[in-house]
């Protein structure tokens, strides 16, 4: 049988051409940069080159971009060492109830050390309303850190409206992108965040690799010690396969940007249309229109989203609900709770998130397979079928594509 992965929010396939580059940094040119004969110039210059690939990417200056070993330490160096060198000026941060549990657990470590957090509400499409960000401003805020787009329903935040606000304050304003950076066009220069970050394994780069940016002069401490890497940053001899792999598929993304994002989104926007016609008392999560390329988020009422997967997988098909770190544990996302959804309605959800090798074919196929399932799992449920779909308007408000 076929497999057919529409899970692409979770991790991607590594690009050919960075694997072989990868290979070579392992192999033949497996020199340390530091050293400073010819195997570690080698390596030193190619970590050079892969920084200015990710800068490029991003619209920074390679002196802006820090070498780190994925989206979760990127998080935590960004709003820690953020929140260590301001903590003489205040120890209020703001943050969202939908961020990553990179980003989430991070602050309430935050908290346990004396730091103060205010994790803002959302809408029911999953944004963050401005006004509400305003009066969460104290004099004592040092940090804002706002996810650029959520992995589970895919919304993206008003982002250059938050940095806005924050700096008129004189308040650092950092983003998880790591959903975005490779995936949808983002520039530090027309969204001046001081902190961003991105991560190599969601688009097509290797796991265990990603880098921060930091803004040109923005205050922001090491949290962990060692030799003096990344300026001091990040100690810890660089992982040159990792870094030479992100860097190439920083440029690859960049290359192919606008037809993988019309593509993807052409395919997101014909699976949407077909599940909302053929599957009823059915609930799209995030925003309608302004969401990443790739990601759709539906609530099916009456059916258990394990259940769901599980079928799915039977069929070839490798989705997702909610997050990959809360599948397998029958809690439902915390972020469609924060989107105000009841507990029955979070736990019927399904997250198809798509990429640049799937296929139309592919689409229809889950099209022709997805609403037998759905059939079959409603008529074993406890659900009757009556009493959800009586209060579906109020599930439903955005049910309609933009
Ligand atoms: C995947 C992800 C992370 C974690 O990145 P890793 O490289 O897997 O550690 C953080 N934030 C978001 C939004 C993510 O999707």
């Amino acid at each position: 049988m076929n497999r057919i992965y529409f899970d692409h929010a979770a991790t991607t396939q590594v690009d050919q051409a960075v694997a072989d580059l990868m290979f070579e940094y392992m192999t033949d040119k497996f020199g340390n940069p530091s050293s400073i004969h010819g195997f570690g110039r080698e390596a030193f210059s190619a970590v050079d080159k892969a920084r200015q690939q990710v800068a490029d990417l991003i619209g920074a200056t390679p002196e802006e971009i820090y070498f780190t070993s994925g989206g979760t330490e990127g998080d935590n160096l960004a709003i820690k060492g953020i929140a260590y060198a301001n903590k003489n000026k205040g120890k209020h941060i703001i943050t969202t109830s939908i961020e990553h549990h990179a980003v989430l657990h991070t602050c309430q470590q935050l908290e346990q050390e004396g730091f103060e957090v205010t994790y803002l509400p959302v809408n029911d499409e999953a944004v963050v309303d401005i006004e509400v960000l305003r009066q969460a401003i104290t004099p004592g805020t040092i940090l804002i850190s706002i996810m650029y787009a959520n992995n589970e329903v895919g919304s993206i935040q008003p982002i250059e409206d938050i940095v806005r606000l924050g700096h008129e304050y004189g308040i650092d304003v950092h983003t998880d992108a790591v959903q975005v950076a490779g995936n949808y066009p983002i520039n530090v220069t027309d969204c001046p965040v001081d902190a961003l970050t991105l991560s190599g394994h969601k688009f097509y780069g290797p796991k265990g690799i990603g880098a921060i940016y930091v803004r040109k002069g923005t205050r922001i401490l090491a949290i962990q010690q060692g030799g003096g890497q990344e300026k001091n940053l990040r100690a810890g001899t660089e992982n040159v396969p990792g870094i030479v792999g992100l860097g190439l598929a920083a440029e690859v993304a960049q290359r192919e940007m606008v037809d993988r994002v019309e593509q993807i989104s052409n395919l997101r926007d014909q699976l949407i249309r077909g599940i909302m016609k053929s599957i009823p008392d059915t609930k799209i999560n995030g925003h309608a229109s302004n969401r990443l390329p790739g990601n759709v988020n539906f609530s099916f009422i009456g059916v258990e989203g394990e259940s769901l997967l599980l079928n799915l997988d039977m069929k070839g098909i490798a989705a997702s609900s909610g997050s990959a770190c809360s599948s397998g544990s029958l809690s439902p996302s915390h972020v469609l709770l924060a989107m105000g959804l009841p507990h029955e309605v979070a736990h019927g959800s399904l997250r198809i998130t798509l990429g640049r090798h799937n296929t139309e074919q592919e689409v229809n196929y889950l099209l022709e397979v997805l609403p037998p399932i759905i059939e079959r799992l409603r008529s074993m449920s406890a659900w009757d079928g009556q009493s959800y779909s009586k209060k579906q308007e109020d599930y439903c408000s955005n049910c309609q594509l933009k």
